[in-house]
Order: structure tokens, then sequence, then C-alpha cells
């Protein structure tokens, strides 16, 4: 099943969403944007409690 995760799902004024069948995909896409955009450092634990079934 994917998994999905968008920055409003975590509180952020963010159009961002992604959605993959990988989770490790998710989780790289997730942390890279959150340090490109949001200057946050995510660590891999902080993405997979964002994710939810899509
Ligand atoms: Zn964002």
């Amino acid at each position: 099943m994917a998994k999905q995760i968008s920055c409003q799902d975590a509180g952020m004024d963010c159009a961002f969403m992604v959605r993959s069948e990988s989770e490790d995909e998710l989780v790289a896409m997730v942390k890279d944007h959150a340090e490109h955009q949001h200057h946050v450092e995510m660590s891999d634990d902080d993405v997979r409690e964002l994710m939810k079934a899509a």
C-alpha cells in the first residue's frame, strides 16, 4: 500500500505532498524537502510518524 506525507499534516503552511510505495524513498524525499525548504532536520523516525496510508 502506498504511503503519503504532506507538510500540511505536519502543521506547515506548505503545499508539498509526496506519495510513494517505498517508505525509504518517502523518508529520503521528506528529509530533503524539510532540510532545504524549512531548514529543519528530521530523523527517519520523525518522518515515519507522519506517514499515513494513501
Ligand atoms: Zn514543506
